[in-house]
């Protein structure tokens, strides 16, 4: 039967809501319709995969709306076509968007190599105090698009307060809400428009999934998908079926991952071969107020610089459990190093400037034994400094 009651716990979310009933045999999980090819007469929808509209695309993104508490949701092949597609969405010609300076590496690229092509202006903000975004609004600025926390030192931005000033000027407001996930961030509560999801890395969590999401009101749906189905990124009805798989176990998994990193990050915190810990879970760092206060937890990155003797790169390659590897968010904990992977194509110079030193580290922590995975750093340490 189909759910008839509201319910608000968000496990259970995970669990029910987008379910597709199988009617005919009564199984208890989504069917998967591969059809590309549906009847229309007499037909309130026209079903078709690049229209992210077959049944199983349709009601998993009931599941994300449902998270994040907005009207609609569309699910996309990727993280950047649900970016891409909402930008677009709303940016035309001669129109100017203020950006977040440290954002995820394929959106910066995505504006920086191509806006200028279809004659969109932007600004990059200096810092992340609402004022650095004010001041970089002009006549002409349409939007404003903030990542929180952002990759890879965690850096946290007021979204309330980034929300205010984006109604206070007309603007259309982004969020890459990656990071977070709806389970402890819930941007459109705090006044944000539109919530962004790379799917490939905690809805997925398996890191056997590359799909995206956007979530908002049906107005501001409606305008994306429009777009997005000229634009063509839609998600496999094969995969929307293995997101909704994988999206029964999200919170299970992003609380025990939480778990493990708050302890990870004491760990390093006290350890006397970790030079300094991005975390905003640890009490005295910079982001700690703000986090508790527009956060219901962590989550589950952790960044760290380790001390100048031990080299990056032979530490990565002495952890045996830990996989030194790129993306994030498996239950499997992963680590890179930034400098290396994704800010290699920065110069130096506008490395350290954002504080990717070559000394850091991005570990994301999965759902291992804690124990396990500080014995791990601790050998990975005691062989580095032989
Ligand atoms: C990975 C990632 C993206 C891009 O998502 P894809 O699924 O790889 O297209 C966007 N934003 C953030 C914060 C990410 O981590």
């Amino acid at each position: 039967m189909p759910l008839k009651k509201k319910y608000k716990g968000m496990s259970t979310t995970c669990t029910h809501v987008g379910r597709i009933i199988d009617e005919q045999f009564g199984g208890s999980i989504s069917p998967i319709y591969m059809g590309t090819s549906y009847e229309y007469i007499d037909k309130d929808k026209d079903r078709y995969p690049r229209y992210s509209s077959t049944p199983n695309q349709e009601y998993l993104s009931k599941k994300i709306a449902s998270l994040e508490e907005t009207e609609e949701a569309l699910i996309l092949g990727s993280g950047m076509a649900a970016i891409s597609s909402s930008l677009m969405a709303f940016l035309s010609s001669g129109d100017h968007i203020v950006v977040q300076n440290d954002i995820y590496g394929g959106t910066r690229s995505l504006i920086e190599k191509y806006f200028n092509n279809f004659g969109i202006e932007y600004s990059f903000t200096k810092g992340l105090l609402v004022s650095d975004f004010e001041r970089e609004i002009r006549k002409n600025t349409k939007a404003i698009y903030i990542e929180t926390p952002s990759n890879p030192l965690l850096k946290i931005v007021d979204i309330s307060d980034i929300a205010n000033l984006s109604k206070s000027h007309s603007l259309v407001s982004y969020i890459d809400n990656t990071f977070a996930t709806p389970i402890i961030q819930k941007p459109h509560k705090l006044g944000i428009d539109i919530v962004i999801h790379s799917a490939t890395k905690y809805f997925g969590g398996h890191s056997d999934i590359c799909a995206g999401a956007v979530a908002s009101s049906k107005e501001k749906i409606d305008k994306i998908w429009s777009f997005s189905k000229k634009f063509g990124g839609s998600l496999s009805d094969y995969t929307a079926w293995l997101l909704e798989r994988s999206m029964k176990t999200l919170t299970v998994r992003f609380y025990e991952q939480q778990k493990n990193a708050k302890i990870l990050s004491s760990f390093l915190n006290d350890s006397s071969s970790i030079e300094k810990v991005h975390f905003p879970g640890i009490e005295n760092n910079e982001f700690y107020a703000i986090a508790c206060k527009q956060m219901d937890g962590f989550g589950a990155v952790i960044s760290f610089e380790l001390k100048k003797n031990i080299s990056p790169k032979e530490f990565l390659t002495s952890l045996e459990l830990i996989n030194p590897s790129m993306s994030f968010a498996g239950v499997e904990s992963t680590m890179l190093s930034p400098a290396e992977t994704s800010h290699q194509l920065l110069s130096k110079k506008e490395r350290i400037e954002q504080g990717i030193v070559d000394n850091l580290i991005r570990f994301s922590v999965g759902i291992e034994d804690p124990e396990d995975l500080i014995e791990d750093i601790n050998l990975a340490i005691h062989k580095c400094k032989k």
